[in-house]
């Protein structure tokens, strides 16, 4: 198949807000990576803080850049040795492109590589017709599994990654923030065996989105519900177990804090920013374990991913609008409204 040299591309073009369509380069791959022809590619919070052009992406974005990290599609070209992948296999990718050099890379823990590259933002990332990815970030797409479900393979890891920190089996668990990654983290906990999920946010639309998703999880809207009422009524009686915080608000930390078990688990994932605060005596004197979470294990957490997903669990109602990628400006909109779950882009 002879490529074409130009192709579409969303691009933060200039350092200020939008993202621009363009006709760019089609890039050739480097040694040790693999061309892909895009299908499907979902847009994700980072990639709305590169559009809005806030405080945080003004810091970390070099402009030109093609933005966008969650996708799949099909290899059209692997410069050098394939590793078990081949021309024509569909495949996903994980984006934290990692040195293999440092300590923690020689250790299996390359999820900790303090040298992480990010697709999309710290380099060129996939919104566009094709897109560069290391063979070694290659994840190959099972046919049991739905292209759209693949492409949003990137948030859905961080889900349960953090869902999976700690055992939830039997377990009460609470999940702070209803986000699409704070959803799919309750669908995990609920899916894997836990007693009871309470999942809280404070506006009623994505806790009702989440009722499609995870129908068994508890939902609370905490500026008009008091979640020691909830907790009483399912006989939560000490507290939580296991505490999931995705909203990266103040306020979902105090909660969540705030309502643990003695000895209970706490995994961070959400991002708050600059000066956010813990109550340090809650944290002793309820003897907390608390980590903190970044992107997903390579590649333990995948082969999470397409387990889940095989054993029945269904994450289909997460993706909740479907767009061609020339009306991304529609998408970025819905993102901004928060009346949407995961939006998908198709390149075809
Ligand atoms: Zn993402
Ligand atoms: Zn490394």
């Amino acid at each position: 198949m002879k490529l074409p040299t130009k192709m579409k591309a969303l691009i933060k073009k200039e350092a200020k807000p939008g993202i621009w369509l363009e006709e760019v380069s089609v890039p050739k791959p480097p040694y040790g990576w693999a061309l892909i022809k895009i299908k499907k590619t979902a847009i994700c919070g980072t990639d709305l803080h590169i559009y809005k052009w806030d405080e945080w992406s003004q810091r970390n974005i070099k402009t030109p850049m093609v933005v966008g990290h969650e996708f799949m599609g099909e290899i059209v070209e692997i410069n050098g040795g394939g590793n078990g992948f081949k021309v024509g296999d569909k495949v996903t990718a994980e984006g934290h492109v990692v040195c293999g050099q440092c300590q923690n890379c020689r250790c299996e823990r390359q999820h900790l590589c303090p040298n992480t590259k990010g697709i999309g933002v710290s380099m060129q990332g996939i919104f566009a017709e094709y897109a560069i990815v290391p063979v070694y970030n290659l994840w190959k797409c099972d046919p049991s599994i739905s292209d759209d479900l693949y492409s949003i393979f990137d948030p859905f890891g961080n889900a349960v990654h953090t869902a999976l920190s700690f055992p939830v089996v039997a377990k009460n668990v609470l999940v702070t923030g209803a986000g699409p990654i704070g959803i799919m983290a309750a669908a995990v906990a609920k899916f894997a065996g836990a007693k009871n999920v309470v999942l809280t946010n404070t506006s009623d639309w994505r806790l009702e989105l989440s009722k499609k998703v995870c129908p068994g999880v508890l939902t609370i809207n905490t500026k008009t519900h008091n979640i020691e009422d909830l907790m009483k009524k399912h006989g939560i009686d000490n507290g939580f177990d296991v505490g999931l915080e995705m909203s990266g608000a103040q306020s979902g930390l105090n909660l969540l804090v705030k309502n643990m078990m003695m000895g209970g688990s706490v995994a961070l994932l959400g991002l708050f920013g600059e000066g956010a605060t813990i109550d340090w005596d809650k944290v002793i004197f309820g003897a907390l374990n608390i980590k903190g979470i970044y992107g997903r294990e390579m590649f333990s957490t995948w082969q999470q991913m397409d387990s889940l997903l095989r054993a029945g669990m269904n994450l289909d109602p997460i993706i909740t609008d479907r767009l061609h990628y020339t009306e991304f400006q529609k998408g970025f909109e819905l993102m901004e409204s928060k009346k949407c779950g995961k939006v998908i882009l198709s390149w075809d």
